[in-house]
Formats: C-alpha cells, structure tokens, sequence
C-alpha cells in the first residue's frame, strides 16, 4: 500500500514539475499566444523597432471625453493591465489616474480620448510626443454598429497595441495573433497562423495583450534578451 501511495506521489510531482504539455496550452490560438517558435517573429517591415520612448513607463490616464459606457476604472485597468503585460519585456511600467488639472511629468506618458489626436482610428501611439491616443468616434462606431459586441475587449487590445509601439514595437507583425499585428498590409497579403483554418474560430483572432512574440520583440528592442 506505502509502495502504491509513493509512486502516485511521485507520479503527481513529476506532472506538478514538468514543463508545461502542448494539449494544456487549449487552442492552436492559445499555443501561438503562450509560445514564440523559433523563426517565428515576422513583420510587414513597415518601421524599425527602437527603445522604449522612457524607462520606467509611467502611464497617466486622462477620462476627459471617454465614450459614457466605459467608466474610469474601467479604462485605467485596462491600461494598468497592458502595462503590466508589456513589463514583462524588461521595462517596469505602471499607470494612474491624472489628477484633475494637473500638468503631464516629463518623462510619462498621457493616455487621452481625442478624436484629432487618435486621427480617427480606434487608437494612435505618438512616439515624438509621448502619448496614446484613444477615438471616441471610432469606439461610437462599433457601438452603434455592433451593441451585442463586448467592447472592453476592443478597448484592451486597442490600448495594449498602442502601448506596443510606445515600447518600442514600430513595425507591425505578420504574425496574426500577435497584439501588434496588422491582419493585411492592404496589398493582398494575409498574416501568418500556424493552422489558418483557426482564423474565423474567434471574432478577434489578434490577442488583447502581448503575446509570447510581442514580449521576445520587445527584449530585443530594449536590449534585455533573455
Ligand atoms: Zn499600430
């Protein structure tokens, strides 16, 4: 009976330790998200990766002229979350709330709700002038469009994109899942999956934070390659 106990107590380490098996990771989708395969990494080769625009990232989020259906905590989190998902490429990042009237720091970075400065996209990353710029035309938009859609969704992976390129990430990816993709470059040619028959099984195949690729990107254009 001991013998018996020993070896399912050990069977069980051996599962609790070991590396993490492929059929754990879920859908193909999943799998691209958690792993970055080698020779993997691919963009549309439109901007060249660079530094982070500061280091630490302090992001200060302003609600001024948010769409009504997304309260303040909802936004901050969102960005707070994206923060600390990129973090993880060697840049520590945090982000709060701008208090009301108060001048943006040197070195932070406004988060603002701006039709101009969004240039009528969903989201703008602007790199000279540290800042992210989210669209309320463009969130009204799917709103009207789409009420049944759920549009923190939209929100995160909007502002983690935009926080990619703020990271350093100026080139798009190829690779479809990866947050700072581009499905097409408008010239016919698709993005990239691993099993293209998976890319209509979710509304969003793009992930709402970075993706195991996004963060290797990010090491190398900061320098912290692990
Ligand atoms: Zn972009």
């Amino acid at each position: 009976m001991s013998y018996r106990w020993l070896a399912l107590t050990s069977l069980g380490l051996i599962l609790s330790l070991g590396a993490v098996p492929l059929w754990a990771l879920g859908s193909v989708r999943d799998q691209e998200i958690a792993q970055c395969l080698p020779g993997e990494i691919s963009s549309w080769g439109d901007g060249q990766d660079r530094p982070a625009v500061a280091s630490p990232m302090v992001f200060v989020y302003d609600h001024t002229a948010a769409p009504p259906w997304f309260s303040e905590q909802v936004v901050l989190s969102a960005v707070k979350a994206a923060a600390v998902a990129w973090s993880q490429c060697g840049v520590s990042a945090n982000a709060m709330a701008r208090p009301l009237g108060a001048a943006i720091a040197k070195g932070t970075v406004l988060v603002q709700w701006s039709d101009k400065s969004s240039g009528g996209n969903f989201g703008l990353a602007n790199l000279t002038q540290p800042s992210l710029s989210l669209g309320p035309a463009a969130f009204q938009m799917l709103q009207t469009r789409n009420p049944a859609h759920n549009a923190r969704e939209t929100l995160q992976m909007v502002i983690s994109h935009e926080m990619g390129h703020l990271f350093g990430l100026v080139a798009h990816s190829r690779r479809c899942v990866d947050v700072t993709s581009y499905y097409s470059n408008g010239k016919g040619e698709q993005c990239l999956l691993r099993d293209a028959s998976q890319f209509r099984s979710v509304p969003e195949y793009r992930s709402a934070f970075p993706t195991a690729c996004d963060l290797q990107r990010c090491r190398l254009a900061n320098g912290n390659p692990q």
